[in-house]
């Protein structure tokens, strides 16, 4: 039986200021949203910028005690209709404000009364004010404007990174609002284009769209890599001038690229072991790791970031490690293991840094993947500055994998990336990813570690997490370890 939606419950027949963004972006994402949303994937970066978006979103309507919130989130109508008579009636700010014009459905995230109008607030919880929020907000603005809203201001109330946690609960001067009004009315006149453009791209079939870099964070990515050739152009790596060269030559396949056509030696390493389905190994890689003295420390941080501090003396969006692994390689004897997570819910910083320092010892080559371990210790001295000199010395002896393999290393199954996590099953096949439960990347490692410090998550339910995010960090420095003896074991090629 067909299944009766009643009007005001169908969103599908809204447009709404997400949807015309995501049109602006890619206009088959647009197609997807509407017409397939079965086949989106909800990313664990696209969960963590919700539930941050919905903490700020939260914080800032505290500067607006008197503030009513207008809900019915499935009732567009009833919004609509309440949004209407609280401004006629109330003069009070309205978070949620509510409004449709012709087919074209906003919600402001705060409309504060002024003199001789109303000032629109739009939230975000990044650190500055972004390209595309301005987007958003000449939508907003042209919808409420439409219905007769006089908008006298429009703001984008945003995170001051700058600002620091003094540890009171106290939060005054973490938001600014930047008053955007003369930049969004310039592109006032160019959302009825938007619109119609929206309406353009549903009324025909799904766009051939071709796939770029902010494909990325893009919930269908694995629908679209789908539909590619198994190797396409986009794995040449940050060749985005390249691609869109070739793709415009009508290449679409890297194998089909003719020979001599690619100047960047990293994009011809990777076209010529695709085209030969054959690793490509420099026997520099060998020499170099055998010249590597023991004990080897192989080691690898997870890092939190809050939009909002919780911890006295951080700051929004500062990356602080709440989790170390690091194997131990003493040459000859088996591989030790160590580890920390840090379980309480107060700052991590000072037990993973005296914990860590313990760890890897006076001497020996710390082996990490990237720059990102170095970045985290320095900042780290911030918060333990009687700890300088022991992190100095760990940041001296730190060896980065990651550019020796860049210059070195090339399997056609990594397709383009030189991550650990598509290195890995190239050099040792029983140790994947994939085979990790829960956590799978740092995102993931991140939700895992803010179930792990909140108070009301089952006990059951925090061990399991402890568990997985252990073996998460655990298969990092495994990795590693996997990596540098495969290459000292490897012949000429
Ligand atoms: S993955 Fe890329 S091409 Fe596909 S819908 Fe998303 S943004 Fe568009």
């Amino acid at each position: 039986m067909e299944r009766f939606t009643p009007y005001y419950k169908d969103m599908t027949r809204y447009i709404t200021k997400s949807k015309v963004l995501s049109g602006l972006k890619c206009p088959k994402k647009l197609w997807l949203q509407t017409n397939n949303p079965e086949l989106a994937i909800h990313s664990a970066t696209s969960e963590l910028n919700i539930s941050k978006g919905i903490e700020i979103g939260n914080l800032v309507r505290r500067n607006y005690p008197d503030g009513i919130l207008i809900e019915h989130v499935d009732r567009p109508d009833l919004a609509i209709a309440e949004t209407k008579t609280l401004m006629q009636f109330i003069d009070a700010p309205i978070f949620e404000a509510a409004y449709l014009f012709e087919d074209s459905f906003i919600r402001a995230d705060i409309m504060a009364p002024t003199e001789a109008g109303w000032r629109m607030i739009e939230v975000k919880s990044s650190g500055g004010v972004k390209e595309h929020f301005l987007n958003d907000c000449a939508i907003q603005t042209w919808v409420a404007q439409k219905t007769g809203v006089k908008i006298q201001n429009i703001v984008v109330a945003h995170v001051d990174t700058n600002f620091v946690y003094a540890g009171d609960g106290n939060y005054d001067g973490l938001l600014v609002e930047e008053d955007m009004t003369d930049t969004v009315s310039e592109l006032l006149p160019d959302v009825p284009a938007w619109l119609a453009n929206h309406r353009n791209i549903l009324k025909n079939p799904v766009p051939k769209t071709r796939m770029r870099s902010h494909c990325k964070d893009c919930d269908f990515k694995e629908h679209c890599e789908s539909e590619q050739t198994e190797y396409p152009l986009s794995i040449l790596p940050n060749g985005r001038k390249v691609i869109a060269e070739l793709q415009d030559a009508g290449f679409e396949d890297v194998r089909k690229i003719p020979v001599g056509l690619l100047t960047n030696d990293r994009h011809i390493k990777v076209w010529q072991s695709t085209c030969t389905n054959l690793p490509i190994i420099s026997p520099i890689l060998k020499t170099e790791f055998e010249k590597l003295p023991y004990p080897q420390f192989y080691l690898d941080f997870e890092t939190i970031n809050f939009a909002i501090p919780r911890w006295t003396g951080t700051r929004p969006h500062q990356q602080l490690p709440f989790q170390w692994s690091c194997h131990i390689d003493r040459q000859g004897m088996y591989l030790e293991h160590l580890e920390y997570l840090d379980t309480s819910v107060s700052s991590p910083m000072r037990a993973f840094a005296e914990s860590l320092i313990e760890a890897v010892e006076i001497d020996g080559p710390i082996i990490v993947y990237g720059t990102f371990e170095s970045t985290v210790l320095k900042t780290l001295i911030e918060f333990c500055p009687d700890l300088e000199i022991p992190i100095d010395n760990i940041i001296d002896r730190l060896a980065n994998l990651l550019p020796w393999l860049q210059n070195h290393y090339y399997h056609p199954a990594m397709k383009g990336s030189w991550s650990i996590k598509a290195v890995l099953p190239t050099v040792a096949p029983h140790l994947d990813y994939l085979q990790l439960e829960d956590v799978k990347n740092g995102t993931l490692a991140q939700l895992a570690y803010l179930d792990i410090i909140n108070p009301g998550t089952e006990q059951g339910i925090r061990e399991h997490k402890i568990a997985n995010l252990l073996k998460y960090c655990e298969l990092d420095t495994k990795a590693m370890v996997e990596v540098v003896q495969f290459f000292k074991g490897s012949r000429d090629s």
